[in-house]
């Protein structure tokens, strides 16, 4: 059914917009029906231009919101990573991780390695990409979500922290083993775990091997089967070399020296 154009000629666009939820529209149609007249655009031609402005505006929006919520530390993407610096680790490969079916077949990948070697910066890194594919992803490191458990005291209170931790469709975890680990972290760890296992992708970044995960988390059989758990849909990589921070520091003193 069409309205006659007559009798709706006294609708308020503004006001129609906003019922609407339109809002790019709201502020921008003035400026295309404008447009639209100056240029003779034809009548779909000035709708598309409309509705594209709109779903561009939501989905910036949209993406602002899914990166705030990510809480990254910085952020780096793939292409400011230089893989000559990580010759055990291939651009070709890594490239896996990139994908949609990472996230998607919910698989995981845990990093290790000493500080500066770019652990943090590929789990970003891929989380970027994953949010620009409209995935909800999460950032914390272990101690952070250690603290905002233990710091919540009611169980349902609790459980609401954990919620998205569980739920997102990437979760890094970032720095597992760097300060000591109290016996509350390995059962958390494995709620989480395998609240997502085969279900939603995990990163975990950590400076221990898998093998010493038993003694950082104080329980050789809770972190197995994190492990195994893990690593079913996993893959583990050692990075190696020096810290990118003290490469800089190195030649920026024998810079000096020069
Ligand atoms: P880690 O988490 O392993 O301690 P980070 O990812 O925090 O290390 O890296 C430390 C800093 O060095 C970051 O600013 C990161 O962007 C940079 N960095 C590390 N490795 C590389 C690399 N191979 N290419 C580019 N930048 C790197
Ligand atoms: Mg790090």
């Amino acid at each position: 059914m069409t309205t006659d154009p007559v009798a709706s000629e006294a609708l308020d666009l503004d006001d129609a917009f906003k019922r609407l939820r339109l809002p790019r529209i709201r502020t921008c149609w003035q400026e295309w029906a404008d447009r639209a007249a100056r240029e003779e655009l034809s009548f779909a031609d000035f709708l598309r231009g409309l509705v594209s402005d709109e779903l561009a505006s939501r989905e910036s929006t949209k993406l602002r919101r899914l990166l705030r919520q990510a809480n990254f530390p910085f952020h780096k993407t793939i292409e400011e990573f230089d893989f000559r610096l990580q010759p055990q680790l291939r651009r070709q490969v890594f490239q896996n991780y990139l994908e949609d079916s990472f996230v998607r077949e919910g698989r995981s990948l845990a990093l290790i390695g000493q500080p500066g070697l770019g652990k943090t910066h590929l789990a970003v890194a891929v989380g970027v990409r994953a949010v620009h594919r409209f995935s909800s992803v999460r950032f914390v490191t272990v101690q952070e979500l250690v603290n905002r458990y233990t710091a919540s005291e009611s169980l349902k209170q609790r459980a609401r922290i954990l919620r998205p931790y569980k739920a997102c469709d990437l979760l890094v975890l970032d720095e597992l083993g760097y300060l000591p680990h109290g016996p509350e972290v390995a059962p958390l760890l494995y709620e989480v775990v395998s609240a997502r296992y085969e279900r939603a992708a995990t990163i975990i970044t950590s400076n221990k091997s898998l093998k010493e995960w038993g003694r950082v988390l104080s329980d050789t059989a809770l972190a197995s089967a994190l492990v195994d758990r893990l690593m079913h849909h996993g893959d583990v990589y050692y990075l190696k070399g020096k810290s990118y921070r003290l490469r800089d520091k190195q030649v920026s003193e024998s810079e000096e020296a020069a």
